[in-house]
C-alpha cells in the first residue's frame, strides 16, 4: 500500500531514515486505514502516493525537526486515525504515545492495530478541555502534537494543559497559518508557553508545511482550559 521508495525519498530529505520493522509496521497501518476506510470515514486521501506523503511523510518528518528522546511521552490531542501518533509509534515504538479524541470509532481503529503490531497505547475518548482539567494528564506528557484540529488560539487551549514544564507542544500547520499563529501569542503566554521555532519547511516540492514549536516554560493557570462553549465563543486573545 505504501509507496516505500517515495516514503523514504521524502524522509531522508528531512534526516529522517526507518528500519524495515518500521516500514512493515507502517505498510499495515496503511492497509488498514483503507480498509477501514471503506466502512466509515477515516480519511478523505485514498491515493497510495497521497497517502504515503499527505499523512505517512507528514506526521513523521517531525522526527527530523526534533529530538525525541528515547521513552519519552507524547500525547496525540484530535489524532483522528492517528496522525501524527499512530504513525510516530509505529516509527518509534520505544515513545510513549497516547492518543486523543473526542470520536471512540477511530480510537477503536487505532487500539485495534496497536493490537495487530503488538505494541500499547493508552486512547482517550475525551474532549481535549476536559482531559487537561484531570490531574491524571495535565502537565503530565514530555510533547504534545496536534495536527488539524483547531486554530491556533483554540489549540493552545486545548493542549498547553498536557505538556509538562519544560516540555514541548508542536502545532503541525499548513503555511497559510502565519496569521492565526500571530493572532494567537497572547493565549500562547497566558497558558505558560513560549514559541521557540515556527518553522516553515517543503515537505516535497511546492508543499509547504510549517510546525510551531511551543516551550512550556511555566504551569498554566487552573482556570485553563475553560468550557468548550467559551473557549468556542472567546478564544483566548
Ligand atoms: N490529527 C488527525 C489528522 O491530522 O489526520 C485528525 C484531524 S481531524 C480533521 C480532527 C480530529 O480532532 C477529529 O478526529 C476530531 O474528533 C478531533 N477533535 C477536534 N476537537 C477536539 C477536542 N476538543 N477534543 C478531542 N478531539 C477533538
Amino acid at each position: 500500500m505504501l509507496n516505500f521508495p517515495l516514503l523514504e525519498r521524502t524522509l531522508a530529505a528531512h534526516g529522517v531514515t526507518l528500519d524495515r520493522e518500521a516500514l512493515m509496521r507502517l505498510d499495515l497501518y496503511a492497509e488498514r486505514l483503507i480498509e477501514t476506510n471503506r466502512r466509515f470515514n477515516l480519511t478523505a486521501v485514498t491515493d497510495p502516493d497521497e497517502v504515503t506523503v499527505k499523512h505517512f511523510a507528514d506526521s513523521l518528518v517531525l522526527l527530523g525537526k526534533t529530538e525525541l528522546p528515547a521513552g519519552a511521552s507524547l500525547l496525540d490531542v484530535g489524532t483522528g486515525a492517528g496522525f501524527p501518533g499512530l504513525a510516530l509509534k509505529l516509527a518509534r515504538p520505544d515513545l510513549q504515545v497516547a492518543f486523543l479524541d473526542g470520536t471512540r470509532k477511530k480510537l477503536g481503529f487505532i487500539s485495534s492495530v496497536l493490537e495487530e503490531t503488538g505494541l500499547a497505547g493508552e486512547t482517550l475518548h475525551l474532549r481535549a478541555e476536559e482531559a487537561g482539567k484531570q490531574p491524571k494528564y495535565r502537565e503530565k506528557f514530555d510533547f504534545v502534537t496536534a495536527r488539524a484540529v483547531a486554530d491556533m488560539a483554540v489549540l493552545v487551549e486545548y493542549c498547553l494543559p498536557f505538556v509538562r514544564a519544560g516540555g514541548l507542544f508542536f502545532a503541525m500547520k499548513s503555511a497559510a497559518a502565519e496569521e492565526e499563529i500571530q493572532n494567537a501569542a497572547g493565549a500562547v503566554r497566558l497558558l505558560g508557553g513560549k514559541t521557540e521555532q515556527n518553522l516553515l519547511f517543503d515537505l516535497v516540492e511546492n508543499t509547504p508545511r510549517r510546525i510551531v514549536f511551543v516551550r512550556k516554560i511555566s504551569q498554566t493557570p487552573p482556570k485553563y482550559p475553560r468550557a468548550s462553549a467559551k473557549i468556542a465563543k472567546s478564544p483566548l486573545k
